[in-house]
């Protein structure tokens, strides 16, 4: 399968490139030339299958034989050893946990994929790889984790300082080996930003850098799986399915509505946004206007410019009028957040993350004016890992899940940062480490 830039379509790659490259040399994001639907029999018996066999007829088409059948079969094995439990509100309202990997956020599935797929790809080429990865908070644990400790792959990972939970810094900080975590004085667009300015340096050529980010079409992909369990879970023959996905660089409902274009039966999409609203007034008013990142209260979405969404508009030609039929969007303030979270501790008894509040409101939104739907929100992180904001909420402490209990006595080990030139000279001097060492 190629893979074609988003800046130009005549600049094509193959999978393994693309998963290599991480972005275009034109700086353009990676888009598959075809997408084929899957056959009717598949949706007719996909409660039949187990999530590997959905998994493996889901993403082979993106692979293409670069990657033996078998050895895809053992990476999906590998990626997907937990559970995607859908928990049931009420008769037209599910959660979909997506928080039983490692490091409790969703971003899990697509940094063990890709750091399985680099795997197998860096065999061949036995150059160190280094992952340069921009994190609001889950990617950078999701992707330490997927990668500790992988031979010939470094990790570097910037963080907005300061604007990380608690536990999520610890996550990031505490690994070492062949992890290192940069703090960055800024926001999470300017981590990005660090990012992009990094792979378009000329003077960085002598350095394999590849990102990890949801740009990375090898941790984009394989999120398409979370939308065919849920439906796997709750196929309906009389009620239309929508799902609300909380999002902030629009990666994982991107995986959405791609899910949706190979056939999946999901009638809506809606996007659950926080104050970072860019995409909601897209909607709204036709005008794409990036601004810069407002903190908020679920930090993994405050992102001022979604990487993901060009892919978006590509899925749908570039016309807003049919892109609007499969996806609304709705943007909360912290304070709705908060009583969300209340709420439905109240309510339900079920303790969401903010990120799972904010997925909870646009849903229930949506329902309000459709109300003979059966609506799915994702809940895309545990609770625990933003325990500061939830706890004082429902004023009751939440069970910390043994694997964290581990790290919360470990030192956070971080290097500070502040401007693109410091990342440069960090980079250019780790190699010198490295070459001298080889
Ligand atoms: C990353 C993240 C999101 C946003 O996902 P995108 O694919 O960037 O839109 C939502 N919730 C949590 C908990 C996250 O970590």
């Amino acid at each position: 399968m190629n893979y074609y830039s988003l800046n130009n379509r005549q600049n094509k790659s193959t999978f393994s490139q693309a998963v290599i490259k991480g972005i275009a040399s034109d700086k353009g994001l990676y888009f598959p030339e075809k997408i084929n639907a899957l056959p009717k029999e598949f949706f007719d018996k996909i409660e039949y299958f187990s999530n590997e066999e959905i998994a493996y007829q889901v993403i082979k088409q993106f692979v293409g034989n670069e990657i033996p059948e078998q050895v895809l079969k053992v990476i999906i094995k590998e990626t997907l050893s937990f559970d995607f439990p859908l928990v049931k509100l009420t008769n037209n309202n599910y959660i979909l946990e997506l928080f039983h990997g490692p490091t409790l956020a969703f971003k899990d599935v697509g940094a063990r994929f890709m750091s399985r797929c680099l795997g197998y790809f860096s065999k061949e080429n036995s150059k160190k790889t280094t992952v340069l990865v921009a994190t609001s908070g889950d990617t950078g644990s999701a992707v330490a984790n997927g990668f500790y400790k992988t031979k010939n792959v470094a990790v570097v990972i910037l963080y907005p300082k300061g604007k990380v939970s608690h536990i999520q810094e610890l996550q990031l900080t505490t690994l070492g080996e062949n992890i290192t975590a940069l703090a960055v004085d800024g926001t999470f667009d300017d981590c990005q930003a660090m990012v992009k300015s990094a792979f378009i340096d000329d003077e960085l050529n002598t350095i394999q850098l590849t990102s990890a980010n949801s740009i990375n079409i090898a941790r984009w992909l394989p999120q398409m799986w979370y939308f065919f369990f849920a439906y796997k879970q709750l196929k309906q023959k009389d009620k239309d399915i929508v799902i609300s996905v909380p999002s902030g660089n629009f990666g994982n409902i991107c995986a959405g509505l791609l899910a949706q274009k190979l056939g999946l039966p999901i009638k809506h999409f809606i996007a659950s946004n926080n104050a970072n609203d860019v995409v909601t007034n897209y909607l709204k008013n036709g005008a794409y206007s990036p601004k810069p990142a407002q903190q908020t209260i679920s930090n993994a979405m405050d992102v001022g410019d979604p990487s993901n969404f060009i892919r978006i508009k590509e899925l749908f030609d570039n016309n807003i009028d049919n892109l609007k039929k499969s996806l609304s969007a709705f943007s909360f303030t912290d304070d709705e957040t908060s009583k969300e979270i209340q709420h439905i501790k109240k309510e339900y008894k079920y303790i969401v993350d903010p990120h799972g509040a904010v997925g909870q409101l646009g849903l229930n939104n949506y329902l309000k004016n459709n109300p003979n739907t059966i609506g799915i929100s994702l809940e895309t992180a545990h609770p625990i890992k933003f325990l500061n904001v939830v706890e004082p909420l429902i004023k009751e402490t939440i069970k910390i899940p043994e694997h964290i209990a581990a790290i919360l006595d470990k030192t956070i080990v971080n290097k500070k940062i502040s401007t693109y030139n410091e990342l440069k000279q960090y980079l250019l001097a780790s190699e010198k480490i490295v070459s001298l060492s080889e």
